[in-house]
């Protein structure tokens, strides 16, 4: 047995930002080792099983010293396991990652490295600055504010003379020390500075100034650790170039009702756009069991004409259905489908069956408008769906032929319900800007799950998938601050900003 241990470098903040290497040093390991400023999403990329250990500095808790780090390491490598030292930023730009791979390789552990962007180039171009430009800087320094020894001294004279971006990591504890003695080495008092803070995070922050009004600006803003600190007139181009703080849902918390399991299309593109996802699930899927109406129904499918699928839910399940009792798609080769909304499209694809109906709006009025000129009396129409789905679309079938529905699943209350405590506390204290309902069943669970704390809802925008939700929200006493045009998340993200 032989360990291994990959020092990684996980970017500055934003998950997104590591490379695809280091993403695959996570869904091999064994074990992770993580620092304060990796991006935590990055951790649902192991394996089921795989050991995170936290290594990061937090206030409240002991701090592991770098021996300590060091050994858990080295110890979990010679058991033979593969672990990914996770590192904010690049692994050997200060991160003491040279530090760690020599005590490894003393010890005979073997040492990958996988380089990461650096806070010092990739947190800046998040704060709209670049590091160099032709028109303002042909070199850069990165320097680091927080020495060794505590008394040694950097070399100001030399620091202040250099025509190059000047950028300081960990150095915000010193930051008017940095900026006074730059000053008293000769640099002008009115060069450009900026701070970026949690660069590429949702908490970024950014101000800017000069060498002698940075310290109190940041002061007045409260802008503290991790921070980048940066000089030379670079600066000036923020304005222009700051993309990051610019997308539409930048500084924006959006709470995600639905279930954990589809949660992460919404939650990505939320990303994508700024914002920050608050995974709440309201509802989860459970299958209806024993499943013998639909086993039944599967075997008699050469009775029936059409298939109606109302959600990617259903589909899924049915098929899981269909191939434990023995069949395969032929078993539909005679059947036309109709579906509503494009992801239902899309789960039918999976199973290389393309829909023959996909109702221009992704709700139930809308499939019977579009089937019913097709139909004939002697039709036969199978619906497999929830067991909460509205009467509507079977009762307006049922006049033109034989209509048989069949409730597969159910949504339940969802896991969400365990971190109610936190979610009314941010609603309390304004945190969250949206809340997303993506069905009927994540406006009722929300309310259930909220009680008597359900008038908090008022605090903030509700956004509606479309307008059957709209309406449960309305039935139950609430606005809707906007509702999707299209029926469908990508639908819901348009609204939102996207
Ligand atoms: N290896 C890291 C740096 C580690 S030293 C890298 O390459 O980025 C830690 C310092 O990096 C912090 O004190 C801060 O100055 C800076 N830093 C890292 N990530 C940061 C972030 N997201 N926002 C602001 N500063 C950050």
């Amino acid at each position: 047995m032989k360990g291994k241990v990959y020092l990684v470098g996980a970017g500055p903040g934003d998950y997104k930002l590591i490379t695809l290497k280091g993403l695959q040093t996570i869904e091999e390991a064994d074990v992770v080792v993580y620092d304060r400023l990796v991006g935590k999403e990055l951790l649902k990329y192991a394996k089921s099983g795989c050991e995170f250990i936290y290594v990061g500095k937090e206030s409240s808790n002991h701090t592991k010293t770098q021996d300590e780090i060091n050994d858990i390491i080295c110890d979990k490598a010679l058991e033979g396991l593969v672990v990914t030292r996770l590192k904010g930023g690049d692994p050997y730009v200060f991160g003491r990652g040279g530090e760690e791979g020599e005590y490894l390789v003393d010890r005979g552990v073997e040492v990958e490295v996988v380089p990461g962007i650096t806070s010092a180039i990739g947190g800046l171009a998040y704060g709209g600055i670049p590091i160099t430009h032709r028109d303002h800087a042909s070199s850069f320094h990165v320097i680091t504010g927080h020495l060794k020894d505590e008394d040694s001294e950097l070399d100001w004279p030399t620091l202040a003379k250099l025509k190059g971006t000047l950028v300081f990591l960990m150095g915000m504890a010193q930051l008017d020390k940095i900026a006074n003695s730059l000053i008293a080495n000769g640099m002008e008092a009115s060069t450009p500075a900026a701070i970026v803070n949690w660069a590429s995070t949702k908490k970024q922050r950014a101000v800017t100034g000069t060498l002698e009004t940075i310290y109190k600006t940041a002061l007045d803003n409260a802008i503290g650790s991790p921070g980048i600190i940066v000089v030379g007139s670079v600066v000036n181009l923020r304005e222009k170039l700051n993309f990051f703080e610019n997308k539409p849902l930048f500084g924006k918390k959006i709470l995600v009702t639905r279930a954990r399991e589809q949660a992460s299309s919404l939650t990505e593109k939320i990303h994508d756009l700024g914002g920050e996802a608050v995974e709440f699930p309201t509802i989860s899927i459970k299958d209806i069991s024993p499943q013998t109406d639909i086993v039944e129904q599967i075997k008699n499918l050469k009775d029936y004409s059409w298939l109606i699928f109302t959600s990617q839910n259903g589909v899924r399940i049915f098929f899981e259905n269909l191939f434990k009792a023995g069949f395969d798609v032929r078993q539909l080769s005679h059947i036309k489908i109709a579906v509503i909304g494009k992801v239902t499209a899309d789960e039918l694809m999976k199973y290389s069956l393309k829909p023959d109906i996909i109702p221009a709006k992704y709700i139930a009025e809308s499939i019977y408008e579009e089937i019913l000129p097709l139909l004939k009396p002697e039709d036969k129409i199978l619906i497999p769906r929830a067991k909460e789905a509205r009467d509507y679309l079977t009762d307006q079938l049922k006049k033109h032929c034989v209509v048989q529905e069949v409730k597969i699943y159910e949504t339940i209350i969802g896991e969400g319900i365990q971190d109610k405590d936190e979610i009314v506390e941010m609603l309390e204290n304004n945190e969250i800007d949206y809340v997303t309902f993506t069905s009927s069943s994540t406006v009722k669970n929300l309310i259930k799950i909220l009680g008597d704390k359900k008038e908090l809802l008022k605090k903030s925008k509700l956004v509606s998938i479309g307008p059957v939700t709209s309406e449960t929200i309305r039935d139950n006493g609430f606005l809707v601050s906007s509702e999707a045009e299209v029926y469908d998340i990508p639908g819901m993200i348009e609204v939102l900003g996207g």
